[in-house]
């Protein structure tokens, strides 16, 4: 299976800083031990265009985030130094996105070990999140004429409000969120699809409430495409998230949405989100174990193709 990094473009964090910049560095060292893709299977992402970006972004806020230009109130909405390295990172992660979505059209599921910057709108970025990466790789595939419609299927614990934002006014692609209700954002927007979790939420309760609407958002978004956002902040012991799932129970969710995909022919693009963990360790289980079963199932299909 096709992964797509860009944890080698880092972006420059003072000591200290909250956001654990470690993981992705560490999933790729993870990825390629335990040999679920080939070293050339492992791929640097292009970085995303002007032209990619600006299907979903303000041009004012573009030129801003390029020349460094955006308020101290919108830096600190993102959380992030500003830094062209932040700028590079920014384009290669959404670049890894769309990377893994032409990868999946073409082989059933691919991964990118980054993406899922769902808080990021048309005007302002927020939460760690600068440029949408689900948004800017779904218009892209549709812009060369891949796919016509597209689902995103946010399960990172915070609502993805900048993607329900951006792909709020267009029907060719149907976003599904399912979070905590009482978690950042705390004013949620509209996605097309919401369900809010209250806190402590356990593994039987997640997947009772992701099972029964990941087959309402498939059927209704007659979708040639997903994009499959696997945070792993519903995680019981995640900083941030205020759910109680463990590791088996978001084990058991990929199953659930990479498998209900594959019944339907939709190829999957997984890619990682959040994920703060106390241990670090944990947080890069849990995105391991997304693409170890994406990586199964791609295995599994191939072998049916070849009889
Ligand atoms: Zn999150």
């Amino acid at each position: 299976m096709k992964v797509f990094y860009s944890d080698h473009f880092v972006l420059p964090l003072p000591e200290g800083h909250r956001f654990p910049m470690v993981k992705y560095a560490m999933l790729r060292e993870r990825v390629a031990k335990a040999g679920v893709c080939g070293p050339e299977e492992m791929r640097v992402p292009l970085p995303v265009s002007d032209a990619e970006i600006l299907r979903s972004h303000e041009e004012s806020y573009l030129r801003r985030v390029v020349h460094g230009t955006l308020t101290e109130k919108e830096m600190r909405r993102i959380g992030f130094p500003w830094s062209e390295r932040m700028v590079e990172r920014s384009r290669r992660a959404s670049g890894g996105t769309l990377g893994a979505c032409l990868a999946a059209l073409e082989e059933g599921f691919a991964a990118n070990l980054a993406g899922g910057t769902h808080h990021a709108f048309a005007d302002r970025g927020e939460g760690y999140c600068v440029f949408n990466d689900s948004a800017i790789a779904a218009r892209a595939v549709q812009a060369e004429g891949l796919v016509e419609q597209v689902v995103v299927v946010d399960t990172d614990v915070h609502q993805g409000n900048g993607t329900a934002a951006i792909l709020g006014g267009d029907p060719s692609v149907f976003t599904f969120s399912i979070h905590g209700a009482r978690n950042f954002p705390f004013r949620k927007e509209e996605s097309d699809l919401d369900v809010a979790l209250p806190d402590g939420a356990d593994d039987g309760e997640y997947l009772d409430a992701l099972e029964g609407a990941l087959e309402k958002a498939l059927d209704r978004s007659g979708a040639q495409l997903a994009i499959y956002l696997a945070g792993a902040d519903p995680y019981e012991d995640d900083r941030l998230g205020r759910l109680r799932v463990s590791k088996e129970g978001l084990a058991e969710r990929d199953r659930l949405v990479l498998e209900s995909c594959r019944e339907r022919g939709i190829p999957v693009a997984v890619t990682m989100a959040g994920g703060y963990a106390r241990e670090v360790d944990d947080t890069v289980d849990i995105h391991f174990q997304s693409i170890e079963r994406a990586t199964t199932l791609l295995d599994m299909e191939r072998d049916v193709a070849r009889g």
